[in-house]
């Protein structure tokens, strides 16, 4: 039986307009709705809210208390309201639908990834880092980018290895 995708929207997605799965269920937090609501003007929130587009739903204590765990083993840091949206996508998993956390955020999108949620951005691309291939010299330690078989400086063979890179 395939699960019910829903939205999990946090303050940017909010406030950066809707994703594009427009009939898929979208949740939030009250803490995400105060924080949107310094950017977004009340009306349009009242409209978002009115027409049932959005459910504000309070997160699990547990759930809450499950992600501030994970976050300090992992040492990350998340604001309180960014906390309780990821709490409420475990709850949300624990009714039975597959929620989607709708973020630009790279700390919430960590997370996610953490406790095996789904995530997606609505601006920015989801990736931090592109990863391309050097050759190390294990004799003398040097680096060659590219297709390079044998270090140009001793003649030993290379060892390829993966270089990730910030874009
Ligand atoms: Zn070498």
């Amino acid at each position: 039986m395939r699960r019910n995708r829903a939205l999990v929207l946090d303050t940017s997605s909010i406030i950066n307009g809707y994703p594009p799965e427009e009939t898929l269920e979208k949740f939030t937090v009250p803490e995400v709705v105060e924080e949107a609501k310094a950017t977004v003007t009340a009306s349009s929130m009242g409209v978002l809210m009115e027409r049932g587009e959005m459910r504000v739903w309070d997160a699990s204590t547990g759930s809450v208390e499950q992600v501030e765990e994970k976050l300090g083993e992992i040492g990350g840091k998340l604001s309180t309201a960014d906390v309780r949206l990821v709490a409420l996508a475990l709850d949300l998993a624990g009714r039975g639908l597959k929620p989607v956390l709708v973020t630009d955020d790279y700390g919430l999108q960590n997370m996610a990834s953490v406790l095996n949620l789904e995530f997606k951005s609505v601006v920015t691309p989801g990736i931090k880092s592109v990863f391309s291939w050097r050759g190390v010299c294990p004799a003398c330690g040097k680096n060659w980018d590219g297709d390079v078989e044998r270090c140009p400086d001793c003649g030993t063979p290379l060892r390829k290895e993966v270089s990730r890179r910030p874009i």
